[in-house]
């Protein structure tokens, strides 16, 4: 008798423990979709995305609780899609133009199919198509690139996007030139040592890159013609026209006419609609850092936020907006 009821006691003791980890296990699964370590996917370090991905991942971290946010460098537009749409990341800097590729399943994910598990938190600013080359090179036109060393943006990238839909319309194409890939940086480094004749940069104005290129060498950008402008933007849904004026950069002569496309903001679709409109309410709340992070921050508004937005929004920026 004695034992049978140690052998009770042992089993309800039992089930309380398991009951007790089984209800442990239903809190963390309720726990789990909150995410804490927030992965924001930029571009590289001499462009624009790098900043203000940084700068969003610390507002994120500082103002919502249990979130520790950072942005790290990548290739930009078309890898940062393709990583989120396989969940390596929660957010990422993209251009818009790509972000619909990637949905339609078109130009450069054709062959792939189109990507999914991804939805569009926020448009930010433009993204200026500058052609960079050094003021002596006798680059004029876009047509004088052929046969020349051209950097066509990172591996992966919208840059690398657009410097072949641009060399297209003006009936060019690899083939006619030598293309580099390279960043941002590296492309500037490589046109000061004479290694490559022009670079394409898909980047908010200032670009560091041509920034600092231009503090310590003699460059000019190379403007695409009306009717090619006007062929972009027939082909092309996302190209605008875009005016770079001298007010964009320091120290040279940047007046140059070319199409921008806008920089946009996206999400993983699976995150919690809670917590993107904690994240995103934070960004709106804290404007002034993103200003302060880079010139374009102070683009990011309210007003603008879906301007341009090329995929649908996710449930916890909509909600966001619905409410504000
Ligand atoms: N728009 C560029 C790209 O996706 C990156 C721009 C940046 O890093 O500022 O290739």
């Amino acid at each position: 008798m004695k034992k049978f009821s140690w052998l009770l006691a042992v089993i309800l003791v039992s089930m309380l423990v398991l009951a007790a980890c089984g209800g442990g296990d239903e809190e963390s699964e309720n726990d789990d979709e909150w995410v804490e370590n927030v992965t924001i996917l930029t571009g590289g370090e001499a462009g624009v995305y790098y900043p203000l991905g940084l700068a969003m991942g610390e507002i994120m971290s500082e103002n919502v609780d249990d979130v520790n946010a950072t942005g790290i460098t990548t290739g930009a537009s078309v890898v940062n899609i393709n990583d989120i749409s396989d969940g390596e990341a929660e957010f990422a800097l993209v251009q818009n133009d790509i972000a619909y590729y990637a949905q339609e399943g078109t130009e450069m994910f054709e062959e792939e199919g189109a990507r999914e598990g991804f939805s569009g938190v926020f448009t930010m600013y433009p993204e200026t198509i500058q052609i960079v080359t050094l003021a002596d090179s006798g680059i004029e036109t876009v047509e004088d690139l052929e046969g020349m060393r051209v950097a066509v943006g990172d591996v992966g990238s919208g840059t690398e996007a657009n410097a072949n839909q641009i060399l297209g319309v003006h009936d060019l194409t690899y083939d006619d030139l030598n293309e580099e890939y390279m960043d941002f940086g590296d492309a500037s480094s490589n046109l000061q040592d004479g290694n490559i004749d022009a670079a394409f940069v898909t980047s908010g104005t200032p670009t560091g890159s041509i920034q600092e290129l231009s503090a310590s060498a003699d460059v000019k950008l190379v403007s695409i013609s009306d009717d090619m402008i006007e062929a972009l933007e027939e082909e092309y849904p996302y190209y605008t026209r875009q005016d770079i004026s001298n007010d964009d950069y320091e120290n040279f002569d940047s007046e140059a006419s070319t199409v921008a496309v806008q920089a946009m903001f996206i999400v993983r679709d699976d995150m919690p609609e809670d917590q993107v409109y904690e994240l995103v309410a934070s960004i709106f709340d804290n404007l002034d850092d993103m200003e302060n992070a880079h010139d374009r921050g102070s683009d990011l508004t309210l007003d603008s936020a879906q301007d341009g937005m090329s995929i649908d929004l996710h449930p916890g920026a909509e909600r966001y907006y619905d409410e504000n």
